[in-house]
């Protein structure tokens, strides 16, 4: 006990300490938090769709059908109709040859390493992978080669100096900066060097390419083998869930080995019907991408006027980065003050020395949210 109480002090002294929030309104971009109307940028809930009256009507009506738990899982009992016909809807969505539904994308990325690996392999992970792809390796007990960012030519290097299965690994959108990894160059490498390659396109499924299809879609790259793709569906989406989409091949062999699927209670159906609905918007509401690229061209130009340290991201996640923690939460602290919620992100979640304000943009935001937005800024750091 007195263990984990010195460890909890030793997070409180460096400025470390996590403290959640409690909403009692709705998720979107104005939020109640104890009595208080905030104008959030901190939700991955790009497209404005998590309280979509049409989903939330799918989500009831599938619930008043099949129930609220899936009351076993996938190989058991747990697999119902609207789970199989999301898959299907899924996969021609990213036009793989089939689609997995896993319970959070956390698990999915542990579902996939652990199932395409083993003692003998080893995995590639870029430094600022998720920490679901470093757990996943982990898990494994595979072999870990960490490569700095978005740097091929170093994990050429290490490719070349590895022996036996290997397994490249990257965010595509990466989440606390907002760059896109250098997809082309990693499938490349992949096949040269013999290897699988699991993306995980959990911030550009529904923001990227046409329809929403993601970062693989917006940049030509189809999904063939090695790739395997992992999509969540908590964040554009506005539901809760996860994919894996790629080979026939390897979805079997999801479905055999992957323990973070075979060992769960399957995702609700009815939580499976509101993803149906919700992929339908998705493809067809083209403006909730467009209005959502003018509020994120609307912050960059506004930011750099004010020569913030902004990351190079053309997507929704546009970290400001401070360095020190604690100047980070006190910026965070006065946007607060001045009814704005924005996160400060701080080590472990990224490396030392690059704590963060990490503002995300919805389709939702008005250009006047983003304009207040701004103002609030460049009080908060003058
Ligand atoms: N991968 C990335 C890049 C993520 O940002 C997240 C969510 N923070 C996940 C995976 C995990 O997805 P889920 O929230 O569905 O578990």
């Amino acid at each position: 006990m007195d263990l984990l109480l010195a460890k909890l002090a030793s997070r409180r002294a460096q400025g470390l300490y996590r403290q959640r929030h409690t909403l009692s309104s709705p998720q979107g971009v104005l939020v109640s938090i104890g009595g208080e109307k905030l104008l959030s940028f901190c939700s991955n809930d790009y497209l404005g769709l998590a309280s979509d009256a049409r989903i939330i009507t799918a989500f009831c009506e599938a619930a008043a059908m099949y129930g609220v738990g899936a009351g076993a899982s996938h190989l058991i009992t747990g697999h119902s109709a609207v789970h199989a016909a999301l898959e299907e809807e899924l996969a021609e969505f990213v036009a793989a040859p089939r689609a997995l539904v896993f319970s959070t994308g956390y698990m999915a990325n542990l579902g996939v390493v652990t199932a395409l690996t083993d003692r003998q392999s080893v995995v590639f992970e870029d430094k600022l992978n998720h920490a679901s792809l470093i757990d996943a390796a982990r898990l494994a007990r595979a072999e870990v080669k960490r490569y700095p960012h978005a740097d091929t030519a170093r994990l050429a290097a290490l490719l070349a100096a590895a022996g036996g299965p290997k397994l490249i690994t990257s965010d595509a959108v990466f989440s606390m900066d907002g760059d896109i990894a250098p997809l082309a160059e990693l499938l490349a490498l992949a096949k040269q060097h013999g290897a699988r390659l699991l993306l995980d396109d959990a911030h550009g499924l529904g923001v990227l390419g046409a329809e929403g299809r993601g970062t693989l879609a917006q940049q030509g790259i189809s999904i063939e083998e090695p790739i395997a793709l992992m999509g969540t569906l908590g964040k554009a989406f506005g539901v809760f869930g996860a994919f894996v989409a790629g080979s026939e091949v390897l979805i079997e062999t999801l479905i055999q080995h992957a323990r973070t699927y075979i060992y769960t209670t399957a995702l609700p159906p009815a939580i499976a019907a509101a993803t149906r609905a919700s992929l339908q918007i998705v493809r067809a509401e083209s403006w909730r991408r467009e209005r959502l690229q003018a509020r994120i061209e609307q912050f960059v130009a506004g930011a750099k006027a004010l020569g913030l340290p902004l990351a190079e991201s053309p997507t929704p996640i546009q970290p400001v980065i401070l360095g020190e923690a604690a100047d980070t939460l006190v910026v965070s602290q006065r946007l607060r003050e001045q009814g704005i919620l924005v996160p400060a992100i701080r080590p472990p979640t990224v490396p030392a020395k690059t704590a963060r304000l990490r503002i995300t943009f919805s389709a939702a935001h008005e250009a006047s949210h983003v304009q207040r937005l701004l103002e609030a800024l460049a009080r908060a750091l003058r």
